[in-house]
């Protein structure tokens, strides 16, 4: 007879990477259950540690077992506490900023104003996360979270950014007690060198993009014995977004009853548009994930994808579309002006490009998501200002 069991009293040997258990994980979101019970004896799983490690990086918390055999079952993955870790505390009280990182979800999605055709335009504003105010905390504090062990030993973090996730890793750097060493290329905004500094960090600013300076990275962390979480790599910047992210926008659509059509994302690693891609092309299908690259001039916080470097098993957007750094700035400033929210210009770009689609896009609700706020950016938005004048 088959149990259910917290997954956290079971051991089931090393922990994979999340690619490695990437098909146990697609299989379940594609059935929406847990199939076959784990084999136990005494705690251990002794089959079915793939479905074990897939419950695990789903975010579940109980996983249904047998002693000594698996069973049919079909659990829901909803029975498992799939949701559970995507709702925060009603109070919102929390005793340390690593609870407040790790519990505080998930961040709100508002209604836009404006004419987008047959479309309904939900933003999921990401801003809302503390540490870098913007979606990367999220892939920092997983790579950390989950990589104790190492961090512990070494002291000292190094990793290339653009911004965001040096701020966020930074931040987390004091909460951990180590290091921080965050290189940011010279054509980045200032914001991500300058808040780097005050929340007690190396920034070491040069360079004309994250992909040329990660070797020297990697080549200084081998020789200082630093540890580089490596968001351009490591599975567990798409698999932030699986666990978190993209099923904070299933709750919510679901909580307000949305006919989910498409989710609009920005790509700079790639992390998030890969993880959003991964978790609907399986769970929900028929939700279109679109992913948004810059034109040819710099966004910031985005890049053009070589899409030949792609993240192992996780799906593609189903769509690219490119978007101008003009017209990013234009749409968020038509956002701030008939919304007043002020989005990030990478923000500004998930709009355009919905904007473009709008007069050919289906009847339903669409999730624009907002990596961060335009605070950042003012100085970009003043001289479009200037120019339009
Ligand atoms: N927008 C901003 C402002 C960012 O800082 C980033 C990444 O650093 C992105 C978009 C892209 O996110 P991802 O790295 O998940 O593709």
């Amino acid at each position: 007879m088959a149990k259910v069991a917290p997954l956290a009293s079971l051991r089931a040997g090393r922990r994979p990477d999340f690619f490695e258990v990437a098909g146990a994980a697609a299989r379940m979101l594609r059935s929406g259950a847990q199939e076959l019970s784990l084999s136990v004896r005494g705690g251990e799983v002794v089959d079915g540690a793939e479905d074990y490690w897939a419950l695990y990086y789903l975010g579940c918390r109980l996983a249904a077992v047998s002693e000594g055999a698996r069973e049919r079952v079909d659990v829901p993955l909803e029975a498992l506490g799939f949701f559970d870790e995507v709702v925060g505390h009603e109070a919102r009280i929390y005793q340390d900023v690593l609870e407040l990182v790790a519990r505080d979800r998930p961040t709100p999605m508002v209604r836009l104003r404006g004419d987008w055709g047959r479309a309904r335009v939900w933003a999921k504003l990401e801003w809302y996360n503390p540490l870098s105010l913007s979606i990367k905390d999220r892939t920092a504090w997983y790579m950390a979270s989950m990589s104790a062990e190492a961090l512990g030993g070494a002291g000292a973090l190094y990793e290339a950014s653009s911004s965001n996730t040096g701020v966020a890793l930074a931040a987390l750097a004091r909460l951990l007690g180590l290091r921080a060493r965050i290189y940011v290329p010279s054509t980045a905004e200032d914001f991500g060198p300058a808040m780097v500094r005050v929340l007690g960090g190396e920034a070491v600013v040069g360079g004309s993009s994250t992909t040329e300076i990660l070797p020297r990275v990697l080549e200084d962390a081998a020789r200082d014995g630093a540890v580089v979480l490596n968001q351009f790599s490591n599975p567990l910047n798409p698999a932030a977004h699986v666990r978190f992210t993209a099923k904070e926008i299933e709750y919510q659509a679901r909580f307000a009853g949305l006919k989910l059509k498409g989710v609009f994302v920005s790509m700079g690693t790639g992390g998030h548009a890969a993880g959003i891609a991964f978790y609907f092309k399986n769970r929900m299908p028929g939700v279109r994930v679109v992913g948004v690259q810059p034109a040819g001039g710099g966004i910031p916080g985005i890049k053009r994808q070589d899409f030949s470097g792609w993240w192992g098993p996780m799906p593609r957007p189903d769509e690219v579309v490119e978007v101008s750094a003009d017209e990013a700035l234009d749409a968020a400033i038509d956002v701030a002006r008939s919304n007043g929210l002020l989005f990030g210009v990478s923000g500004g770009a998930v709009v355009a490009a919905i904007r473009r689609l709008s007069g050919g896009l289906e009847e339903g609700d669409y999730v624009a998501v907002i990596p961060d706020h335009g605070i950042k950016y003012l100085d970009l938005y003043l001289s479009r200002l200037g120019e339009r004048a």
